[in-house]
């Protein structure tokens, strides 16, 4: 049997276990520690804040930080540690309009709960001479004394974790916990450009930066400067939102999201909406599982920010998000297409290096189809070969609007073709005197893209084939085309089920104008089939892409000079004609300069 339960098993816990637990959520490494120290730094208004962090073999032993901001009182050092003591706000209702990044006031307690801590501290321009000096040890206060000290407020903290050997424990490397303080005072620094911060290891500086009104300066001392050239200013005043900062051009690209660094109100906060609604202002720029860097400052109305969702104030939750994260791509995306992004001969490439990631359908279609050796120099092709490219051309030319769109300037400058090479490349060169290389297909495929995207969203219109057009498929195949069906319908293709994993196609969108060529639809659904769905990508923004890549003139296709001009008029005359719809480049330009550079004639 077993023994009789107590009469009480419940009982309330004493306030030193409290604040251990409390710490679990505040305090979960070091660099929550820096974080919390820095932010009361920034808070006290402080022009310059050194973060000194020392540690031995394999952990971290000890972080200082320094500030000289407005210190404290002796009074006010001693409240400083009491759990939920602050001078930020006082009633719930202070929150709406909070500009300081403290308000919980837990984190000098829940640190000192679990570290061995010493603050120095004195108040600014109080003329007092002393400072104070508090030790505490695991929550308790173990000596208070009076101490020279410059104004300002220092909090040294050893020990972290001394008495939670559990959390000790979960501690990652020596080098993963410098990491992590690393991004977080990247990302402070970067929210506070009018604030100098030292960060030095073992006495060695491995962050210094001024006080600077100007951004860039600071963006040059973290990242190196040759990232500059590549960014993008952005500046938007918009009715919920006010964004500034920089977006990179589409070839400084990531294959991670770890250079999206965003403050909210000058608070450096981690956010998957912002983040997304980055990303999807580069639309088609960029290909699918590439990020861009970017460096942004939003000002919100405060009232739609709420900072208190999680301890640790990362994360915000955001009233109307959608409406904000809808302006913020808008920014992005204006900012991006005022802006010359035709990547310069030499630069880092748009696309993913062979081998680093699955080749997408476009890229299959891009090797030369014809056989034999590549033919060079500039050539005309045989009339019945132009003809046909001439009639594709024409069925998917984009429209001349004969109303005010026409005067929307071009993002491209004046181009004049100057010829073709091997079938892929149109060369061309601009009245500035820069030469352009020109990806045929690349551009063909964005024109038809934007073609297809300026049609309305509903159902896209359709022509009927001369002969409807069988397909027989696998049965897992035919299982992803039925699935695709409702999709397909929409964007014009009428496709019947024909018995089995049979299909009958009566009917396809009608960009691809009057088709004899039925390979382009057993293509289409080639790739539709053989593509892995995505998450991030809608099954009719695929299908659209696929559409325009396989509709576009293929690289090999030869075609005369006139139909050269013809794609790069229409090019010019598209919302975005650097990238492809996968975000490879359409063009590539090397100015005379660059090439005289190369002749060694300068
Ligand atoms: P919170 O920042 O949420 O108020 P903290 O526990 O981090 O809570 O700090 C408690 C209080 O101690 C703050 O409200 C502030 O008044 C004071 N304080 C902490 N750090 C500093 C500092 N570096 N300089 C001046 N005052 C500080
Ligand atoms: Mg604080």
């Amino acid at each position: 049997m077993n023994p009789p339960a107590p009469a009480h098993r419940i009982h309330i816990l004493d306030p030193a276990t409290i604040n251990q637990i409390a710490a679990g959520e505040v305090v979960e490494r070091p660099a929550s520690v820096v974080k919390e120290l820095v932010e009361n730094a920034i808070d006290a208004g402080a022009g310059l804040i050194t973060i000194e962090i020392t540690a031995g073999k394999d952990a971290i032993t000890a972080i200082r930080v320094t500030d000289n901001g407005c210190g404290m009182s002796p009074e006010d050092a001693r409240l400083a540690f009491v759990p939920h003591a602050t001078s930020k706000i006082k009633t719930i209702g202070d929150l709406h309009t909070i500009r300081t990044l403290g308000f919980r006031g837990e984190a000098l307690a829940t640190i000192a709960a679990v570290a061995k801590v010493t603050l120095i501290t004195k108040p600014k321009g109080s003329g007092a001479v002393a400072g104070t000096r508090i030790q505490i040890e695991g929550g308790k206060v173990t000596g208070t004394s009076g101490t020279g000290a410059p104004d300002g407020t220092s909090v040294l903290v050893e020990d972290l974790f001394y008495n939670t050997p559990v959390r000790k424990k979960f501690q990652k490397s020596r080098n993963t916990e410098l990491a992590h303080i690393h991004d977080i005072i990247e990302g402070i620094c970067l929210a506070h450009t009018d604030i100098a911060f030292r960060l030095s290891y073992n006495g060695t500086e491995q962050i210094i930066t001024d006080r600077t009104s100007r951004p860039l300066d600071t963006i040059a001392r973290l990242f190196g400067s040759s990232i500059i050239p590549d960014l993008v200013p952005l500046d938007a005043v918009l009715p919920l939102v006010t964004v500034k900062g920089y977006v990179s051009c589409p070839s400084l690209a990531r294959k991670d999201r770890a250079r999206l660094y965003v403050s909210v109100n000058h608070r450096f906060v981690t956010s998957p909406l912002i983040n997304d609604a980055i990303k999807a202002g580069y639309g088609t720029l960029l290909a699918r599982e590439r990020f861009p860097v970017a460096f942004l400052h939003l000002t919100i109305d405060t009232t739609l920010v709420d900072v208190n969702v999680h301890p640790t104030k990362k994360k915000i939750r955001l009233s109307r998000e959608k409406d904000i994260a809808e302006m913020i791509k808008k920014s992005v995306r204006d900012a991006l297409l005022s802006h010359d992004l035709i990547p310069a001969a030499g630069a880092a490439p748009v696309v993913h290096p062979p081998g680093e990631e699955k080749p997408t359908a476009a890229v299959k279609t891009y090797t030369r189809e014809s056989a034999g050796p590549p033919p060079a120099g500039v050539y005309e092709s045989t009339h019945a070969g132009t003809l046909l490219t001439d009639q594709r051309l024409r069925q998917t030319e984009l429209p001349v609007s004969s109303d005010l769109t026409c005067l929307v300037p071009s993002l491209l400058p004046e181009i004049n073709v100057i010829g073709e090479f091997s079938g892929i490349y149109i060369l061309a060169r601009t009245a500035g005197d820069d030469l352009l290389l020109i990806d045929q297909h690349a551009a063909h495929e964005r024109i038809l893209y934007e073609q297809v995207t300026a049609q309305s969203r509903e159902n896209r219109p359709s022509q009927e084939l001369i002969s409807p057009f069988v397909l027989n498929r696998t049965p897992k195949e035919a299982a992803v085309i039925r699935d695709l069906l409702p999709a397909l319908a929409s964007e014009g293709f009428i496709i019947e089920g024909f018995g089995g994993n049979s299909f009958l196609v009566r009917a396809v969108p009608v960009v691809l104008g009057r088709i004899e060529d039925t390979t382009i639809i057993d293509g289409i659904i080639s790739d539709l089939t053989s593509e892995e769905a995505s998450v991030s990508v809608s099954d009719r923004e695929r299908i659209t892409r696929i559409v325009a890549c396989r509709g576009a003139v293929k690289a090999g296709t030869v075609c005369t000079r006139e139909q050269c001009q013809r794609i790069v008029d229409q090019l010019r005359r598209a919302k975005n004609p650097f990238t492809c719809p996968h975000g490879r480049p359409t063009m590539i330009r090397f100015t005379r300069k660059e090439l005289d550079t190369m002749f060694k004639r300068i």
